[in-house]
């Protein structure tokens, strides 16, 4: 094992912070900074700089765990093993392979998710694969899809806000959900840069803001269309840009002219003048960005909502230029991977669609499997979690903890009991393992090698640096065992290795040609470029649909790649870094190459650079324009009435993550935010008739939740937010709305109908 530190990433958010771990004489790890990664250059926040704890935690699971009538006790791996494979075997055959589900999770490595789609599809022979990504980002991926037939988070690199002229941040608290990232646009305010924050919440984000709007939740979609009415009517659009680079836009300009600003004002709260100046100060600089998170995804109009802020950069010519266009902020630490290499249920991997025969067949053949037999898409996370008990009998779990992170909890949780067979892979006994009938304890990111793909679609390699506890095995290693178990009758049991490398190099192969080409990235470049940009296909390969404009070619002091021209049309040996990596030391930690695929990529010069910058010269879409897609104010699924007269919206706070399954169970964490709050406006306090600290309960038609009052002016009096990483009785998403979004399948998370009550204890 590693006697030096070992350079590797955050196990946390899609920021990936680089880190160093340091041996400590006890065996265990301790953060030291690393300066080298460009993302956060050295700095972290306080999950990053603990996460360590949780690798020695005193509640870490290190036997698996069988049910044995009430309790789970302590199995050996094969009797735990044993009894999955009879769980989902008698399922299978009493009610076919659909009745076993499969649920992922956007922290799983790129090889455990494309290994968890391949284990769905092929051994189970189940469509009811999906993952908890889809309650991350998916709406934002929808819309990108929609416009720019393609979806990567940022298509730019991090390093391009400082200089840019203007950023509207849409539904996104940075500093309590990746602080390390506000540098980057404290940056662009000292180049004389602008930053507009989008926030029903005068955030610590917002408060950095040169102008907060803060509009009604779930009205998002309606302050973007009438920006956009304001810049037509003010003659602030890029006629040139809209007729050379996009198609649709009369009908898109047609739904906007309709969104008078007095009109949009009355459904938002965001008075006029706020709007002028948000338009004035968008549009008079060169280049702009607009960046969304959750706040306008998670709505059950999330995809158009994104979509009606994808109109306002091509409206402006703010998309497929250099620091301008539209970029999600991904949320989970490997969301964006995560949805890349097939756990999501239309999907395959390499972001190929699941429908469409060429994609089948080639990931078919990658697999050694007939095309015809991959089953179709399945449902999306909520129905597939709400289906569970009725058409779905089995369900094997990694990575995720519905019962506190789902929609409408409760009643997840009471389907999640109703299961004939849960089986949970996780690292500590979190509320949903504890409802399964087995347990299996998995290692964590330290203790193993893999990739990630962070928020920039920039591929990472995070390292092993410390040896997993007695007992405990990968993710890898169990589905390497269920296949063996599982799939030997139909030859599939020597088809999952345990090596991560080897999945990485099949991933590489599945994925070439795919709008996320991974083909030209190897464990040797993450380790010597720090990370790579997909698309990057493999070195010769100029006919990848990943090419489709994708272009590097910007002026970037900042990014090393940025004149290496990563366009299919240009000749990839341009790029002047390739002989210097060639050169480069390896990692003596890293593996030697199982697969050969090394040589394949790295062979002679002419190695793909990455490609830190999309679109430059043309979209994804066929004719390479980006499509405007009209869009419409409409309400959220459950607006506020006589019986629930107040909104709720949800969010993170800075010291806990998700569903808090790791951070509460780090004491400095636990001891900063020690459980949830109900955030309400004075007003409406004293209308309550509550004070500081009293018990709230917060009722929606799912349900009641209570936790201690947190008055503050800082939030609208119409509406009260409540955290979400905690369990029990102060769970927010037992009172969520699972209402989707009808083209991304995304529940409404950020608005529903409640009232309050006092409590008296
Ligand atoms: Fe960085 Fe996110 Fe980890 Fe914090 S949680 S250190 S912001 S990657």
């Amino acid at each position: 094992m590693q006697t030096t530190s070992t350079p590797t990433h955050c196990p946390y958010c899609a920021l990936q912070c680089g880190m160093n771990l340091s041996p400590l004489p006890s065996g265990g790890v301790e953060v030291v900074e690393r300066t080298d990664f460009p993302v956060n250059r050295g700095a972290l926040c306080g999950k990053g700089r603990t996460a360590p704890e949780v690798l020695s935690s005193r509640v870490r699971l290190t036997s698996p765990l069988v049910r044995s009538e009430d309790t789970l006790v302590p199995a050996t791996w094969d009797e735990a093993l044993d009894r999955i494979a009879e769980g989902l075997r008698r399922t299978r055959t009493e009610h076919g392979p659909d009745a076993c589900g499969v649920f992922g999770g956007g922290g799983l490595t790129n090889e455990k998710a494309y290994a968890l789609g391949k284990f769905a599809r092929i051994v189970l022979g189940t469509s009811q694969i999906d993952y908890n990504g889809r309650f991350c980002m998916s709406s934002a991926a929808a819309a990108g899809m929609k416009a720019f037939g393609l979806d990567r988070g940022l298509p730019f690199p991090l390093e391009d806000i400082p200089r840019t002229g203007c950023v509207i941040l849409v539904g996104s608290n940075l500093a309590e959900t990746m602080p390390p990232s506000l540098r980057f646009f404290n940056e662009l305010r000292e180049n004389g840069g602008t930053l507009i924050v989008v926030d029903p919440r005068r955030t610590r984000t917002a408060e950095q803001a040169d102008l907060h709007l803060s509009p009604r939740p779930g009205t998002d979609l309606a302050l973007a269309l009438g920006l956009l009415h304001l810049i037509v009517a003010e003659g602030r659009t890029d006629e040139t840009y809209i007729a050379e680079r996009t198609s649709g836009w009369e009908e898109a300009r047609a739904a906007a002219m309709a969104h008078w600003p007095e009109y949009v004002e009355r459904i938002t709260g965001v008075p006029v003048p706020q709007l002028r100046e948000a338009v004035r100060m968008f549009c008079e600089p060169e280049s702009a960005m607009v960046l969304t998170a959750r706040g306008p995804e998670q709505q059950s109009k999330g995809t158009d909502t994104v979509g009606a802020w994808i109109n306002l950069c091509l409206a402006t010519g703010r998309a497929g230029r250099p620091l301008s266009g539209y970029g999600c902020l991904t949320g989970q630490g490997n969301g964006q991977g995560g949805r890349e290499h097939g756990q999501k249920a239309d999907q395959l991997p390499g972001y190929r669609k699941l429908v469409d025969p060429e994609a089948r067949r080639h990931v078919a053949e990658v697999w050694g499997v007939d095309p015809d037999s991959l089953p179709g898409p399945g449902r999306s996370a909520y129905e597939l979690l709400d289906a569970l008990g009725t058409d779905i009998k089995s369900l094997l779990l990694m990575g995720s903890n519905p019962v506190v992170s789902a929609p409408r909890a409760a009643h997840i949780e009471e389907r999640l009991r109703s299961l004939d067979f849960l089986a949970v892979a996780d690292v500590v006994l979190s509320e949903t393992a504890a409802l399964a009938d087995v347990v299996l304890p998995v290692t964590q990111w330290a203790e193993e090698t893999g990739t990630t793909t962070n928020l920039e679609g920039r591929v990472l390699l995070r390292r092993q640096a410390i040896t997993p506890p007695e007992g405990v095995r990968s993710d890898l290693h169990v589905m390497h065992e269920l296949a063996a178990r599982l799939g030997s009758e139909r030859g599939l049991e020597k088809g999952f290795p345990t090596d991560p490398e080897e999945v990485f190099e099949e991933l590489r192969r599945a994925s070439a040609g795919g709008p996320a080409d991974y083909s030209g990235i190897t464990y040797r470049r993450l380790a010597e470029e720090n990370g790579v940009f997909w698309p990057c296909p493999a070195a010769g390969d100029t006919n990848s649909g990943a090419n489709h404009g994708a272009d590097s070619g910007v002026d970037s002091s900042a990014d090393s790649h940025a004149d290496s021209g990563a366009d299919r049309n240009v000749d990839p040996r341009a790029d002047s870094n390739a002989d210097d990596r060639e050169d480069a030391s390896l990692d003596a930690a890293l593996p030697d190459d199982p697969a050969g695929g090394r040589a394949e990529a790295d062979a002679g010069a002419a190695v793909h650079p990455g490609t830190p910058r999309l679109f430059l010269d043309r979209f994804a879409t066929e004719d390479g324009r980006a499509r405007f897609v009209p869009v419409s104010h409409r309400a959220i699924a459950e607006e506020p009435d006589n019986e629930y007269p107040v909104l709720l919206t949800t969010g993170r706070v800075v010291a806990q993550y998700q569903s808090g399954a790791q951070t509460r169970r780090v004491d400095e964490l636990n001891a900063a935010a020690p459980g949830p709050f109900v955030e309400l406006h004075p007003r409406l306090a004293e209308r309550l008739g509550a004070a500081e600290g009293d018990p709230v309960a917060v009722v929606s038609r799912r349900g009641r939740a209570v936790a201690p009052a947190r008055i503050t002016s800082t939030i609208r009096p119409d509406t009260v937010f409540m955290p979400f990483h905690w369990p029990g009785e102060g769970r927010a998403n037992t009172l969520t709305n699972p209402a989707l979004d009808p083209t991304s399948r995304m529940p409404e998370f950020k608005a529903c109908a409640v009232r309050l009550e006092t409590v008296r204890r």
